[in-house]
C-alpha cells in the first residue's frame, strides 16, 4: 500500500498517522523540527504543547471539551491516552506534564512498524506523486508551504494572535506571602490542592501593577501582523488593561474562592494565579499572563508581584500570528481541499483552536484518508456528536466572510429537540447535549468497517 504523508507532528500530525497506522495503513510522518524551528517550539518532539499544559475541562458530562476527551477516548485516541497517562492534578482540568507527554508519543510513533518519521521543512505544495496528503502543519506553518497553499487556492490567509503565557521555577516563588490553594477549595488530595498558588494584591499594589503594564514596553508589531485582530479568549494581559483598569480584576486577577492564609482577615484586592506546570511541581505558569511586553520589561512587571519578587522564570510571555484557511470556502465535507482533492488538511490550521480540537481534527482526518486508501466507504460524524460539530463548523457551518478559529463548544451542535415537559434548564441542557452526543458517536463509531491487522 502506498504511505499517507502526513505533514507536521504536531497535535493533529500525530493524532492522524496514529489513526491510519493502526487502520494498517503506512504513514510518513514530515516534521521539520529540529531542522527547521518555529518561534513557539522548544524541542523536537512530537505533539509539543507550545503554551499552557491544559487539555482544558475533563467533564464529559456537561462541557463541551470533555466531551472532546470522551469521543476521542472512545475512538482509540494516541493523544487522549498519553494525556491520561501523564495527567497531573488541575481540579477538573486535564493538565499534563507536557515533556513526558510529548516524549511518549514520539516513542509510540517511532515504535510503530507501519510510521515512519521524517525530519525536514515540506517547503511547497508536496510531489503529484503523493496521492494522499494530510497538511497538519498548525498557526506556525512554515511560510514556504503556506504561500503555495495560497497560491493554488487563490486566497489570502486570515490571521489573529495568539500569546503565550510565562513560567516561572516553584523554588523561587516565595511562599511567605504566596499560598497553595484552587479557587473555591476545589479538589481533595494535597496534589489537587497543590494545583494553585496565590499572590495577593492590595488596591495600591494593584494600582500600580496596571501602571506598569501600560508603561511597559511592548514587542513592536511587524508590518503583516498590523491589521490582524485579536483572539478574545487570548488578549495580552496589557490589552485587558488598556481596555480598563478594572478588567483584569474581573478576570485572571478576580479575588474571589480564596483566603490568603497569611492575612485571613483581610480580603485581597486582587490575586495572581499560578498554575501547577509539571508532574513534579517545579514549574508554574501565571494564568491568563499572556503578554507581548518585552522580555526585560517582563521579568520586571512580573517581580513587583507580591510573592515573585524573586521569581525565576523558565519561560517570559510571547506572541504570534496565527495562520489559518477559509475552510468552509476551501475544504469539502472531507476535510479535503477543493481545488487539489489528493491534500486534506487538518488541525488548528483548518480553524479550529485549541490543542484539544486540533488533535480531534487530525483523528478524523487520519481516519477518512485512511478507509478512503483502503477503499471504504465511511459516513462523516453526525453533527451532533463534538467532532462532527467541529467538522460541520469548518466545511459548512460557518459563514466563510467572517470566518473565525473556534474551540468546541455547544454553540456549534444542532439545536436540542424541544422537551416533552416544562423548561430545560442551562445544566439539564448541557447534559441531554452529551448524552446525544455519545450516543451518536458510539452509533458512528459501530458503523465503520473492521479493518484486519494486516490490511
Ligand atoms: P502544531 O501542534 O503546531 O503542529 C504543527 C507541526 O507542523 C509543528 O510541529 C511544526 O513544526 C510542523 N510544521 C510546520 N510547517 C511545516 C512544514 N512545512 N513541513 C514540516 N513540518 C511543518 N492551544 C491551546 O489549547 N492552549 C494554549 O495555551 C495554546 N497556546 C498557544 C500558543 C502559541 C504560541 C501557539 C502558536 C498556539 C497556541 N495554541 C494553544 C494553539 C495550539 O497551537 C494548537 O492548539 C495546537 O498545537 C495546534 O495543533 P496542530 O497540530 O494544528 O499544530
Amino acid at each position: 500500500t502506498q504511505p499517507i504523508h502526513i505533514i507536521g507532528g504536531g497535535m493533529a500530525g500525530s493524532e492522524a498517522a496514529w489513526q491510519a497506522a493502526s487502520l494498517g495503513v503506512p504513514v510518513v510522518l514530515h516534521e521539520m523540527r529540529p531542522v527547521v524551528e518555529t518561534f513557539a517550539h522548544q524541542t523536537q518532539g512530537l505533539a509539543e504543547l507550545v503554551c499552557s499544559n491544559s487539555f482544558r475541562s475533563d467533564d464529559d458530562e456537561s462541557n463541551a471539551v470533555g466531551l472532546l476527551h470522551w469521543e476521542m477516548r472512545q475512538a482509540g485516541g494516541l493523544i487522549m491516552e498519553m494525556g491520561d497517562k501523564h495527567s497531573i492534578p488541575a481540579g477538573g482540568a486535564l493538565a499534563v506534564d507536557r515533556d513526558a507527554f510529548s516524549d511518549e508519543v514520539t516513542a509510540r510513533l517511532e515504535a510503530h512498524p507501519l510510521v515512519t518519521i521524517e525530519r525536514g521543512e515540506v517547503a511547497g505544495l508536496p510531489p503529484e506523486e503523493w496521492d494522499s496528503v494530510i497538511v497538519a502543519t498548525g498557526p506556525l506553518t512554515s511560510p514556504a508551504l503556506a504561500e503555495a497553499v495560497l497560491e493554488l487556492t487563490g486566497e489570502e490567509s486570515l490571521a489573529f494572535f495568539d500569546a503565550i503565557a510565562p513560567i516561572v521555577h516553584a523554588d523561587s516563588i516565595d511562599l511567605s506571602k504566596a499560598w497553595f490553594q484552587s479557587r473555591y477549595d476545589k479538589g481533595e488530595t494535597e496534589e489537587e490542592r497543590t494545583a494553585y498558588l496565590n499572590c495577593p494584591m492590595d488596591e495600591g499594589q494593584y494600582e500600580a501593577f496596571i501602571d506598569a503594564l501600560l508603561e511597559a514596553p511592548k514587542t513592536e508589531f511587524k508590518e503583516w501582523e498590523k491589521d490582524t485582530p485579536y483572539f478574545d479568549a487570548c488578549l495580552p494581559i496589557e490589552v485587558m488593561a488598556e481596555r480598563g483598569r478594572e478588567t483584569l480584576r474581573w478576570g485572571p486577577m478576580k479575588p474571589v474562592g480564596l483566603t490568603n492564609p497569611h492575612a485571613p482577615d483581610v480580603k485581597p484586592h486582587a490575586v495572581v494565579q499560578l498554575r501547577r506546570e509539571n508532574a513534579l511541581g517545579t514549574l508554574y505558569n501565571i494564568v491568563g499572563f499572556q503578554t507581548k511586553m518585552k522580555y526585560g520589561a517582563q521579568a520586571d512587571v512580573f517581580r513587583s508581584i507580591p510573592g515573585l519578587e524573586s521569581a525565576e522564570f523558565a519561560r517570559l510571555g510571547g506572541i504570534h500570528r496565527n495562520t489559518f484557511l477559509n475552510s468552509p470556502r476551501l475544504l469539502d465535507g472531507r476535510m479535503r481541499l477543493r481545488a487539489r482533492s489528493s491534500l486534506r488538511f487538518a488541525g488548528q490550521v483548518t480553524g479550529v483552536e485549541g490543542y484539544v480540537e486540533s488533535a480531534a481534527m487530525g483523528l478524523l482526518a487520519g481516519r477518512l484518508a485512511a478507509y478512503e486508501r483502503l477503499r471504504l466507504e465511511v459516513a462523516t460524524p453526525p453533527q451532533t456528536t463534538a467532532i462532527g460539530a467541529l467538522l460541520g463548523h469548518i466545511t459548512g457551518g460557518a459563514e466563510a466572510e467572517t470566518f473565525q478559529p473556534m474551540n468546541v463548544n455547544f454553540g456549534l451542535f444542532p439545536p436540542l429537540e424541544a422537551p416533552a415537559k416544562g423548561r430545560r434548564g442551562k445544566k439539564d441542557r448541557k447534559i441531554a447535549y452529551t448524552e446525544r452526543a455519545k450516543a451518536d458517536w458510539q452509533a458512528w463509531l459501530a458503523t465503520l468497517p473492521s479493518v484486519p491487522a494486516a490490511a
